[in-house]
Formats: C-alpha cells, structure tokens, sequence
C-alpha cells in the first residue's frame, strides 16, 4: 500500500509518500502560511498518487484523546489562525483514506525508536529549535497521557551566568524553551549557538539547561536514550556538552547511568518525515 506523510511545522510543511517509512518515493515542501491554504495545497500534492492511509505528525498543542470530537485538532497554538483547526479531519475528507495523528515530536521518537532497534525499548526525542519539544516512546509507545507531553514548558534551575535575562516563552518567561530556544538565543547575544565563538559562556548556558530536561527524562521516564533535534542542536558540540553535563547532574546516582546516552537522531533530518509515515501505517493496519 502507498502511504502518505505529513510533518506539520510552524513553518514548513514536508510531504512524502512511500510504500514503507524507510522508502520514501517522493517528497515536497511547501512554507505554512494560513491554514485553508496550506491545507488544501497538500491535499492537492497528495492528490492521485494513490495513497491508501496518511499520517500527520503535527506542531501543536494537539488533541489526541480519540474519544474526544476534536481528536487531530490543533487547539491552542498562538500561530495566528491555527487554533482551533481540523487537520486530521480536512486531510481525511480531502483524501477519503484513514489518518493517523500524533505530535511532531512523538512522530520524531517513533522513527528514532524504530531506528534503534524498536521493539519494547524507550526513548525521548527533544527538538531545539525556534521552540522546544519532546516526544517519548516508552516501552515501544508513545506516551499521550491525558493530552500529550509538554517538555519544552518544564523551569530549569537558572544558571548562574544567566541570572538577569527574563526569557522570551509568552506564557512562562523563563521556561525551557523561554532561555533555551534560537529565540531566546538570538536575544541575549544577537547571534544563533552555532555563530558565537567557540569560548562564548552561551554554550555551557545553553548545553546546561537542555542537560536538565535530559535529566529529568532520565529520572522521571527512565529512557536510555534522548535523541535531540531542530536547527539548535545541530550546533557542533552541543549534543557533547549536553551529554557531558548531564553526566555531571546525575552525580553517579541514577540507576540507568552509564547506559544513558544523549544523542543526535540516527534519521538525520527525516526524523519527522519517517515518523509520520509510521503513523500512516500504524492506522492502515489498525
Ligand atoms: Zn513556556
């Protein structure tokens, strides 16, 4: 069966279809504007190549309860025109075929799951980028809970070079993704991570504030691995330090110690991508 994906973002959208989340026979990108457009583009992209199931893995706050009338909304984002949109619903009218419908982020850990072996093991994917998130894989699911992890929103203990700067999350200032994200790099120091000198302070600030979500998904979910994506990760030498200094957070304390890794995603790019088409073959052969 031809699959079809959809990695929803704020500010692209990837479409792919392939027979199988590993061959991937065509691909487009097309840049987010309004939703009516937006969608209906894709819809006309998937148009005759035969797809018999879709997956989105989408930028969110998402619905995923599938008792609730609103399941594969986007709810609450502040993207202007976003909230409250049927994605799941116009793709599945447009298309006529079955929709699966997660996170961005929790489509990312599935394909990273599935790159690692799969299989009952457990992984978190965080993406750093012009926001935070975190998707999880425990125990070869992915977790949902009562809606669906919110990692980027956790409030890291501040480091001690970067006590004055107020953070940039509209909802929480100084949360994860309010000191860690590019936006809140570019406004302290003008420039993206990968940009400031090799001996900025900016590295270790950034570097110990994403160890800390990498702590705290060691210590709360007892995940082995956390793959980190999106354009801030990409910075050589973050996933290094990070590793580096969540070592130095765990004290030799937690169980899983050495066997807890933080690395860069085994898919590259396609995270997402591959992510979604596992989503398009999970609700074919449901
Ligand atoms: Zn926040």
């Amino acid at each position: 069966m031809m699959l079809g994906g959809i990695e929803a973002g704020g500010t692209k959208f990837v479409l792919a279809v392939g027979t199988s989340p590993d061959s991937v026979l065509a691909r487009h990108v097309i840049p987010t504007h309004d939703p009516a457009t937006t969608l209906a583009e894709a819809a006309a992209w998937f148009a005759g190549r035969g797809i018999g199931a879709l997956g989105i893995g989408c930028f969110g706050p998402v619905e995923l309860d599938p008792r609730s009338e609103r399941w594969g909304f986007i709810t609450t984002t502040p993207k202007p025109g976003w909230a409250d949109c049927d994605v799941a619903g116009y793709m599945a009218a447009a298309l006529g075929v079955p929709v699966g419908f997660d996170t961005d982020v929790n489509a990312a850990a599935l394909a990273e799951h599935r790159a690692a072996g799969g299989g009952a093991g457990s992984l978190a994917y965080l993406t750093i980028g012009t926001g935070i998130g975190g998707g999880l894989v425990l125990e070869g699911r992915p977790v949902h809970g009562i809606a669906h992890p919110e990692v980027g929103h956790i409030y890291p203990r501040r480091h001690p070079q970067d006590v004055d700067f107020a953070g940039v999350c509209p909802h929480h200032g100084d949360c994860l993704e309010g000191l860690a994200a590019g936006p809140a790099i570019l406004a302290r120091w003008g420039a993206s991570l990968s940009d400031l000198p090799e001996d900025h302070p900016g590295h270790a600030i950034i570097a110990d504030y994403v160890a800390q979500a990498c702590h705290l998904l060691f210590a709360t979910t007892a995940v082995g691995e956390v793959v980190i994506g999106g354009g801030v990760a990409q910075t050589p030498g973050l996933a290094r330090r990070v590793a580096a200094r969540a070592r130095e957070l765990d004290a030799g304390y937690l169980p899983g110690g050495a066997r807890h890794a933080v690395i860069r995603p085994r898919l590259g790019g396609d995270s997402g991508i591959v992510g979604a088409l596992l989503l398009a073959q999970g609700t074919a052969g449901a």
